[in-house]
């Protein structure tokens, strides 16, 4: 495992998005010798500006790399990338993928074990702490896999966050299904509540400061409220749509399990309608603004 020059493992980073892109170049200023894909050339461009190599595909980002970073959509891109024939020729035995994604935990389990069959690990390491985390890193990384791989890519996470080893293959996208689908329920009920006291009076600012040294506070009245959705600049850099996916693995998960996720499922029915009306870029936290505009359509209809 060495990037020669620096005893440092090589990196391949495939998916430059707003995650994927401070982190790689994170991984590029610490030294790591990192070349990286991603379908928007735009994203490219910042990889090479900040130290790394941008190449032209997902193979050549694999093709000599000790460990391949995926920091992409979900599940189905994670397959579709790795089932790429010039991608089975490009992993060596011995290369440690890791998805950084947000991805479905049962698709890792089955994806791991097809892997394994090639001497190719996967640990699942996706993280929580947003955009700012991945610039600043201080992502808490919530890690799937056997112990001995975890451990030998500790040293590289560190520099994004801080790891620790959730249970086996696919123990991290588990936890972070079930992290988001909490994250979304208590945005949307915060984002109720908030309607309700400004329409009793309350100043919307007044009320989040004092909820947050209350037993209400969360991460959306800590986070969400007071740096995206009080200044209406909706602009946290995750995406409306896939929180959705977050909280549809949860629910999904729940239900493969024998049992039905009640709230969950509301909070499902709720955010789905919000992606039906919102534009597909639309960030996560404006499911607030939703929240009012739904409420007044509803008003206006004498529902
Ligand atoms: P993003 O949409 O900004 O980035 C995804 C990137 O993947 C895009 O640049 C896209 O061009 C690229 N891509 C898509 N298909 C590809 C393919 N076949 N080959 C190569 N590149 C491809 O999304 P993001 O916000 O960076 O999120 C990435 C993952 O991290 C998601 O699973 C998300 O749920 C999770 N996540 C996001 C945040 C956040 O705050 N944005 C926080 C935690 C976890």
């Amino acid at each position: 495992m060495n990037n020669p020059g620096c005893g440092l493992p090589s990196v391949g980073f495939i998916g430059l998005g707003n995650m994927g892109s401070p982190m790689s170049a994170r991984l590029a200023a610490a030294g790591y010798r990192v070349t990286g894909f991603d379908l928007d050339p735009g994203a490219r461009a910042r990889l090479a500006d900040a130290g790394g190599t941008a190449v032209e595909s997902a193979a050549d980002a694999t093709l000599g790399a000790d460990v391949v970073i995926l920091m992409l959509p979900n599940s189905a891109v994670v397959e579709a990338v790795l089932a790429e024939p010039e991608m089975k020729q490009a992993l060596a035995p011995g290369t440690t993928i890791v998805d950084m994604s947000s991805s479905d935990p049962l698709s890792t389990r089955r994806l791991a074990g097809e892997l394994a069959a090639v001497s190719v690990i996967l640990v699942d390491a996706p993280v929580s702490g947003g955009v700012k985390g991945a610039q600043t890193g201080k992502l808490t990384i919530m890690a799937g896999g056997p112990e001995s791989a975890v451990a030998q890519i500790g040293p590289l996470l560190a520099h994004l966050g801080r790891a620790r080893r959730a249970g086996e293959v696919g123990a991290g996208h588990a936890l972070k299904a079930i992290n988001n689908l909490l994250s979304a329920t208590h945005l949307l009920a915060t984002a109720e509540g908030v309607l309700a006291g400004e329409r009793f009076g309350l100043e919307p600012g007044l009320m989040v400061e004092l909820i947050n040294s209350s037993s209400g506070r969360s991460g959306s009245t800590d986070n969400k409220y007071p740096n995206f959705i009080l200044p209406e600049t909706f602009d946290s850099g995750f995406g409306l749509r896939l929180m959705l996916k977050d909280m549809k693995i949860a629910t999904d998960l729940a239900r493969q399990l024998g049992f039905s996720s009640r709230l969950g499922e509301q909070a499902v029915a709720l955010w789905e309608q919000a992606a039906q009306d919102l534009p597909p870029a639309a960030d996560h936290t404006e499911i607030a603004r939703w929240t009012a505009a739904a409420a007044r359509a509803g008003q206006e209809q004498g529902e």
